[in-house]
């Protein structure tokens, strides 16, 4: 039974079922691709997802060279700022299914499902821009920021109102990543 259908059955029997039990989950696995952009970007997109990932100190987000096996793109896009008057966009995205009956029966639950996902966007003068002034070896400081930023609403976070947060509306200038990445612990569910 699909989601739709499933919701028709729902609004037609609400009173029986608001006695039903439902066991409830929830899926937290993100798996970044390159869905647009030059293909060039992907060893830097590499990069950052590893650092990402130790800082948080757990693998929250992975990355395939395949578009059709990730739930959670990237998008790189030229002229976005002139386009969106921003350099990045970070969005998050659920999806709930339910399995099971509708009507209580003895011997037979129901299950939620709800699997989270996101998406993020750059624009690819501002990345290109910043990539000639990485040092070697090292991440440059701006993408970094914006990639943590624009993650940072993917895993459903909003603008932090401390300007030195990174999570503050605007990236520029020094920020602090203090807070940041226990907040991203705190969203897995992770110490
Ligand atoms: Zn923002």
């Amino acid at each position: 039974m699909d989601l739709r259908s499933f919701l028709l059955i729902f609004l037609l029997f609400p009173l029986v079922s608001c006695g039903s039990s439902v066991q409830k989950s929830e899926v937290k696995k993100y798996v970044m691709a390159l869905k647009q952009g030059d293909e060039s970007y992907r060893p830097l997109i590499r990069r950052i997802i590893e650092d990402y990932n130790n800082n948080v100190g757990y693998q929250v987000l992975e990355f395939t060279d395949s578009p059709d096996a990730a739930n959670s793109p990237i998008l790189i896009t030229k002229g976005l700022e002139n386009r969106d008057g921003k350099v990045g966009w970070g969005q998050w995205f659920s999806q709930t299914e339910r399995r099971g009956s509708v009507v209580p029966l003895p011997g037979q639950k129901t299950t939620e499902t709800t699997t989270y996902s996101l998406q993020v966007e750059f624009d690819e003068d501002f990345l290109a821009a910043n990539l000639k002034e990485a040092s070697p070896g090292l991440l440059n400081v701006e993408i970094r920021k914006l990639f943590a930023h624009e993650v940072g609403h993917g895993f459903q976070m909003g603008h932090a109102p401390n300007e030195r947060d990174v999570m503050y509306f605007d990236i520029s200038g020094e920020k602090d990543f203090s807070s940041y990445w226990p907040q991203v612990r705190g969203f897995f569910g992770l110490q």
